[in-house]
Formats: C-alpha cells, sequence, structure tokens
C-alpha cells in the first residue's frame, strides 16, 4: 500500500527486474563505512529497498569494510541511522569482513587453479602494462611459487611487501576491467612500512589479517553467498560486468542477475565522500549536515520528505543516461507534498518594518470581551484548505507590524486586507516615521483588488525567529573534468543569508522537524524550538523549486 503510494506520487515509469519472482527477490545495498551517505548513496538504497519490497523480497545492508585506512565503526552508525531516517529496514545486516575467512579460501582456490597469481610488479608499471595489454613478469610464475608468496603476504613477512594477488582472465581483452584485476592486497600501514611501521587496524577484525580482498573479488563472491538474486550496479561499472561473471563462474558459484542503474549527479553539487571531507573540514559548510551538504542529514535537515526522494528517485527509473539533475525538479516534488499539510504562520522582518495603529477593533466581539491582563485572541484556522490541521490564534491589538515593502507602496484612503481578519482603510501615512493609521472595516468584505497585507501584533506574545536561507555551495553548475572543484566552493558565509524575523505566538508549539509556510515567503523547516523565555526559534527555509 505504501509502496502504491509513492509509485503514484512517482508518476508515470517503468521499472523491472528481469526473473523476479514473487518471494524470491534478494538485494542488497553496500556502503563502505567510510563517510556518510549522500543522496547518490539514497538512490542506490530506496531502489534495492522498492525491489525488494514489490516482489516481496529481502534487502541485505552490507557494510563493505575491506578498507581498514578508512573506515570507521561510527561511519556504520551513521549509515544505520540515516536508512532509518530515510525509511528502510533491512532485513538483514552484513558484513563482508565477516566473510574474510571464506574469501581467503577462494583466493588460494584461485591460486591452486591457476586462476590468479602473485604480482610484485611496481604498481605504476602495472597500470602501464594493463593500458598497453602487456604480461607481468610474474604472470606465468609457478603455482608453487605463488602459493609460497601467498602465505608470506597472509603472514605480513617483510619478503612479500610489494605484493598482490591479481586474477589471471585476459590481459589481450578489449574490455580493461578483464586485464588481470587485483584480487588481494595486503593491508596499509601507518608510517615506514619498510622500517617497523606498524599495521593500521581494521575495525572489526583489528590486526588479524594482513591482507585484504579487492571489492572487484569480495563483492560477486559475497553477493553469491548471501543468495543476492538482483545485484544494482551503477552504470559507470558496466565494463566490469564480465569481470563480475567471470569472479562468480571461476569460484562456481551462481551468478547474480546485474541490473544498471545511472549515477546520480546534481548541479552546483559534489557528491564524493572526499570532496565532501573536504567542504566540512575547510569550513564551507557547518557540518556533515549542513543543509548546504547532499548528505542524507543535509537534504533532511533542509526539509526534504522522504516520499519526495523516493518519488524522484523511482520517476527516474530504468534511466541509464548519466546526466546532472536540477535541484527545482526534485524541490518541487517535495513542495507539492508540503504544502497541502505545512500550517500557515506569519513572519514579519524585525530590521525593516512599520508600525501601525489600528482603530475600530471594538467592532469584533472578541475586543468587546478583553481584559487587561490577557492578549485578545481570534481563533482562525492553520491552514485555509485543510481544515484537519486545527486552529491556531491570531493576537489582536490596536498596535500591529507590517512589511516595510508592503507599507511603503500604500497610498492614503487605499483599502488593504489584513489576513484572517479583514479589511481596513489607509488613514494616513508617515514614510519618515515608518507609521501608519489603518482603520478596520468590519463590513468591508471585497476582497478583489485589495493588496493582502501579513502583519502582527505588537506585544509580548511575539516571539524572535530567524530565518536562514542557504545557496549552493559551488558556483560552477557543471564541473569539468580536470577542474579543481575547490576553486569553486563558495565561501560559507556567502552561500547563506539569515533573517531575523518576528514570528507569531503558534510558532513557540513548532518542535523539530515540523515543517511549516511562513505567508508569502515560504517553506520553512523547524530546526532549533522555542523551550523559554527569550530563546529564538531556528526556521530553515525548504527550497520550493522555484528558480531565483
Ligand atoms: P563515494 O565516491 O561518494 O565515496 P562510493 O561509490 O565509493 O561513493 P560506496 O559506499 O561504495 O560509495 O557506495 C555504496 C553504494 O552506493 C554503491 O552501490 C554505489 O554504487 C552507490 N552509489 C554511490 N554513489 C552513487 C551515486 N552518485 N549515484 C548512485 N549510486 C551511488
Ligand atoms: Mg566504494
Ligand atoms: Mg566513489
Amino acid at each position: 500500500d505504501h509502496v502504491m503510494r509513492l509509485v503514484g506520487a512517482a508518476g508515470s515509469f517503468d521499472i523491472q527486474l528481469p526473473d523476479a519472482y514473487f518471494g524470491q527477490v534478494v538485494t542488497r545495498f553496500p556502503p563502505e563505512p567510510s563517510g556518510y551517505l549522500h543522496i547518490g548513496h539514497a538512490k542506490a538504497l530506496l531502489l534495492n529497498d522498492y525491489f525488494a519490497r514489490v516482489h516481496g523480497g529481502q534487502l541485505i545492508l552490507r557494510f563493505d569494510d575491506t578498507n581498514p585506512s578508512k573506515e570507521k565503526t561510527e561511519y556504520e552508525e551513521s549509515i544505520l541511522a540515516d536508512c532509518s531516517a530515510l525509511g528502510v529496514k533491512p532485513d538483514r545486516i552484513e558484513w563482508t569482513s565477516d566473510y574474510f575467512d571464506v574469501l581467503l579460501e577462494w583466493c588460494e582456490k584461485f591460486i591452486r587453479d591457476g586462476n590468479a597469481y602473485v604480482d610484485r610488479t611496481p604498481l605504476e608499471q602495472m597500470r602501464e602494462q594493463r593500458l598497453h595489454c602487456v604480461d607481468s613478469a610474474y604472470r606465468s610464475q609457478s603455482v608453487e611459487e605463488n602459493l609460497r608468496l601467498w602465505t608470506a603476504m597472509k603472514q605480513g613477512l617483510p619478503e612479500a611487501h610489494g605484493c598482490c594477488v591479481r586474477a589471471k582472465i585476459d590481459m589481450q581483452s578489449k574490455n580493461a576491467a578483464l586485464r588481470d584485476p587485483v584480487i588481494y592486497r595486503l593491508g596499509g600501514m601507518s608510517g615506514d612500512a619498510d622500517h617497523g611501521g606498524t599495521q593500521i587496524a581494521h575495525h572489526r577484525t583489528g590486526t588479524k589479517y594482513q591482507v585484504y580482498p579487492s571489492y572487484d573479488f569480495a563483492c560477486p563472491i559475497v553477493d553469491s553467498l548471501e543468495g543476492v538474486t538482483h545485484a544494482l550496479r551503477t552504470s559507470e561499472y558496466q565494463d566490469r560486468e564480465a569481470q563480475y561473471i567471470w569472479m562468480c563462474r571461476t569460484a562456481g558459484l551462481r551468478c547474480p542477475h546485474i541490473w544498471t542503474y545511472s549515477r546520480l549527479s546534481f548541479v552546483y553539487t559534489v557528491l564524493s565522500k572526499r570532496k565532501l571531507t573536504w567542504l566540512v573540514e575547510h569550513g564551507y559548510v557547518d557540518g556533515w549536515d549542513d543543509p548546504r551538504m547532499p548528505t542524507v542529514r543535509g537534504i533532511l535537515r533542509r526539509g526534504m520528505q522522504v516520499d519526495a526522494l523516493r518519488a524522484f528517485i523511482l520517476s527516474q527509473g530504468p534511466s541509464r543516461n548519466i546526466t546532472f539533475q536540477q535541484w527545482d525538479k526534485i524541490w518541487t516534488t517535495n513542495k507539492r507534498l508540503i504544502d497541502p499539510v505545512a500550517p500557515r504562520h506569519t513572519a514579519i522582518a524585525r530590521h525593516e518594518h512599520w508600525t501601525a495603529e489600528l482603530a475600530g477593533l471594538e467592532a469584533l466581539p472578541e475586543w468587546q470581551q478583553r481584559t487587561d491582563a490577557e492578549p485578545v485572541l481570534r481563533s482562525v484556522p492553520r491552514h485555509k484548505k485543510n481544515p484537519t490541521l486545527g486552529n491556531k490564534a491570531l493576537v489582536l491589538g490596536s498596535q500591529i507590524l507590517i512589511e516595510s515593502d508592503d507599507a511603503s507602496t500604500l497610498a492614503g484612503g487605499e483599502i488593504v486586507t489584513l489576513m484572517d481578519l479583514g479589511n481596513a482603510r489607509v488613514e494616513y501615512m508617515d514614510a519618515a516615521e515608518r507609521k501608519l493609521g489603518l482603520r478596520f472595516l468590519p463590513d468591508d468584505k471585497d476582497f478583489k483588488k485589495t493588496k493582502k497585507l501579513t502583519w502582527l501584533t505588537n506585544g509580548p506574545e511575539l516571539v524572535i525567529a530567524e530565518l536562514i536561507q542557504y545557496g549552493y555551495v559551488l558556483s560552477k553548475e557543471k564541473l569539468e573534468e580536470g577542474d579543481d572543484f575547490a576553486a569553486w566552493a563558495v565561501e560559507n558565509d556567502a552561500s547563506k543569508r539569515i533573517v531575523s524575523v518576528w514570528a507569531d505566538m503558534n510558532t513557540r508549539l513548532l518542535s523539530v522537524g515540523s515543517f511549516i509556510q511562513f505567508e508569502r515567503r515560504g517553506y520553512y523547516r523547524c530546526d532549533q524550538m522555542w523551550l523559554r523565555d527569550g530563546d529564538v526559534i531556528r526556521f530553515i527555509e525548504i527550497p520550493d523549486g522555484r528558480i531565483e
């Protein structure tokens, strides 16, 4: 039911897996715990989750932890939290590191069967040779010698220094991914490896293993062992499909279906852990959950609804074109979801307001019953088109605040509409003092041609709030090959605008994560709530997809 609702939200699209039998589909999302999830990972996660759910199958969350120098338990925790923030509940959680013993055995079998060899060609040279289809000098080394060096590698003996294990596939292949990829390598060392440097500990297995499998080797084997039926991979991996199949076949294992989808990228955005880390570490943003960050935390904090994200991703369907997406498209979807359910509130810029004396309130029954001790309140709907949101309190008073942009356009004698109250006539204007006089006209119900003014009664019920509007972290729309992204990063303060406003008293009831509309301003997510007198409420502007 939930899925169908989402499919509806996504519009028409067509994504199908081959050979997907109900109840028998197993997909997996394999993040490396080396950073926070970003919107590209969210695409991978939500697609895998979608296929598992729609086919009544299972989703595996697998920590692909084969590189101890970059991985941390802290990142695993953030990934779990982000999955649940995205509404995804994996059926199983696995770690590639739980397969280290199994993978060692498979590597050894590859060597014994003549399907892998130990190479000690220096890295640069290996790259050159691979580029020009040149065999390594070690390619025809005997199985005995390979096994001896493999044993030395596993023990971390000095003799094995500079060695790696390569699958023996096809150095002449047109597909470079088949030119003997590395399947096992030595773990990293901190300090000087030649002179007693220390082995970098793996966050789960410590220093138990001296060697680690490559992704190219571990992924197909673990996919197969875990019963994955459909392995989703981004299209830059398409060249590696043949290699993936070779690994499974050579290991004598069932080969999952590979389903290719396009990598997600956005304009004015970087989506690589390395670059995102750089932005955080150099203070271009205020942290991993900064609303400018394309991280799951960042976009949720900026007010993205999970359903909007899901609809956007599913609507891209099976497209394999790698194109830059515009942010306004996804924010427009988001706006459509929040507009009907976001309560309406009022905010007036603090340093740019005018003060109006409002006469004639005596006509209102609420005013006639006023006492000096209590503010005069009127109950008005939170959302004119959605009565299920209930009512809010409108404070009435004879001195009100109006936006200066509005006030400065008025003329004496003009009839205006005070939102939620009714029409009033401008009795005088004093631009120098930013003051005007208004007379409430309870019987004038003609709202067709009047200017609609947002306003707040001046008094102790006013709440101070901070509205933050964020821009992009990059000043270049599409980075090209060879561009130094750091040169296009926008200084922190230059991509953030803060406006101090007076807000209506109802905003005191909002909690972190509530989303609202400030009438005539836009949509906002409450980022810091009001707890006690003197607190400033913080709101983050939710982009609404209109290009600015
Ligand atoms: P990064 O370059 O940001 O570190 P990664 O691909 O190395 O990303 P992983 O943790 O290995 O990060 O990725 C987990 C899964 O998410 C993989 O299946 C990967 O293909 C997928 N993924 C990563 N980035 C994107 C993206 N931009 N669009 C779609 N899928 C992505
Ligand atoms: Mg990776
Ligand atoms: Mg990457």
